[in-house]
């Protein structure tokens, strides 16, 4: 699988209330700052740890976390 497969991963800090779901269920991709607020460890994991980063992505309680398919075909995001 090559780069152009991988999903893309976006965090908005700005939403984030630091509840810490997305470090709980994708600890290799996300992280909590000493502020408690996302922090993207490693994007470039996305691919190898797709279903935990999509359950983040839906558990966060605030929306801060969206991924995006190749090719557009799905986005994952709580608004
Ligand atoms: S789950 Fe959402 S609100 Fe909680 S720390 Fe992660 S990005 Fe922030």
């Amino acid at each position: 699988m090559d780069a152009k497969d991988s999903p893309r991963l976006s965090v908005d800090r700005g939403r984030c209330q630091g509840a810490g779901m997305c470090a709980l269920t994708a600890p290799a991709v996300f992280d909590q700052d000493d502020d408690g607020l996302v922090v993207l460890l490693a994007a470039a994991q996305a691919t190898a740890h797709r279903q935990s980063v999509r359950t983040a992505a839906q558990v966060c309680p605030s929306g801060a976390i969206t991924v995006r398919e190749p090719g557009g075909s799905a986005v994952t995001e709580r608004h």
